[in-house]
């Protein structure tokens, strides 16, 4: 079954409401990256949470970018969506091991740690937009959630979830974001807290066999839930070796200096597909020329 997000509006547009299916995705981040489950548990989270709010977006060119960085074991979480459906991401240490908070529960709070959540958005307009919080409880739901409702001042709902089988494969990921429009009626808002909170997390109702449709009408079903659009999303990353070279303009002249002095082409690999890419000592030294 191939991943896909669901859009929907309830409550007379009162609502908007968004569910993903990101399983393949969130497995196929875990085969580029190596990830350990808690590792692959938040790094899916984070993927399920961009993949919607990249279908957000409008213009063809829009670009978002989460950034999660916490004093955790992780590090920094970079996830990066266009409005296409594409998304891919990469955590700095894909190889983290803690103790499970209970059987079963992987501890990603601890893992994420505490410390920033960075949302950027290019929408092609002349400055990017930035929003920053304050990290909740790294468990990444709770913290988009603080993120829409302070710095987009949308109260929202978000449940994010991995399931990690036995032998560290994914066996479900997903998710939902439902936001309150400014004309939501006290009603609507109480009727969504307490399906919310009564209800089981999204993994748990992806075992039994729900799809994002049948979990937005499990959540929404009694405020008149209109879904209005199923949209594709995979793991993409449309590199090439122009774009990497970008990342070189990190290295300083010196080392730049350094290594065409080596004699010897270097290998680059993406940070989000780990694709290598030569750079011969001509085409080091036509950077280092651009930059002089
Ligand atoms: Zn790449």
């Amino acid at each position: 079954m191939n991943d896909y997000i669901i859009r929907a509006t309830a409550a007379n547009e009162t609502v908007r409401a968004f569910a993903i299916r990101s399983t393949q995705l969130t497995a196929e981040a875990r085969e580029i990256h190596h990830t350990l489950p808690v590792v692959t548990a938040a790094l899916g989270r984070l993927l399920s949470a961009g993949a919607m709010m990249g279908s957000m977006m409008k213009g063809e060119k829009d670009k978002l970018t989460l950034m999660m960085k916490g004093d955790g074991p992780i590090g920094q979480m970079t996830v990066t969506v266009d409005s296409h459906g594409n998304v891919k991401g990469f955590p700095a240490n894909p190889a983290v091991d803690i103790p499970r908070k209970y059987a079963g529960k992987l501890d990603v709070g601890s893992a994420v740690g505490r410390g920033l959540l960075t949302v950027s958005m290019d929408l092609g307009l002349k400055e990017p937009y930035n929003g920053s919080v304050e990290i909740q409880t790294g468990e990444i739901g709770d913290d988009l959630a603080y993120y829409f409702t302070v710095s987009e001042q949308t109260p929202s709902a978000v449940g994010l979830g991995v399931m990690v089988d036995t032998d560290s494969s994914v066996k479900h990921a997903g998710g939902f974001i439902i936001q309150l429009m400014p004309d939501a009626d006290e009603e609507t808002i109480s009727s969504i807290e307490k399906a919310v909170s009564q209800s089981q997390p999204v993994t748990a109702m992806m075992d039994k066999g729900m799809t994002p449709e049948d979990i937005l009408e499990h959540l929404l079903g009694t405020l008149d839930l209109k879904i209005t659009e199923k949209l594709p999303v995979r793991y993409y990353c449309g590199c090439s070796k122009e774009k990497v070279a970008s990342a070189l303009a990190t290295i300083s002249t010196q080392d730049l200096r350094d290594i065409i002095n080596d004699g010897e082409e270097i290998e680059v690999k993406c940070y989000f597909c780990n694709s290598a890419y030569k750079y011969s000592i001509e085409e080091l030294e036509a950077i280092m020329a651009e930059r002089e």
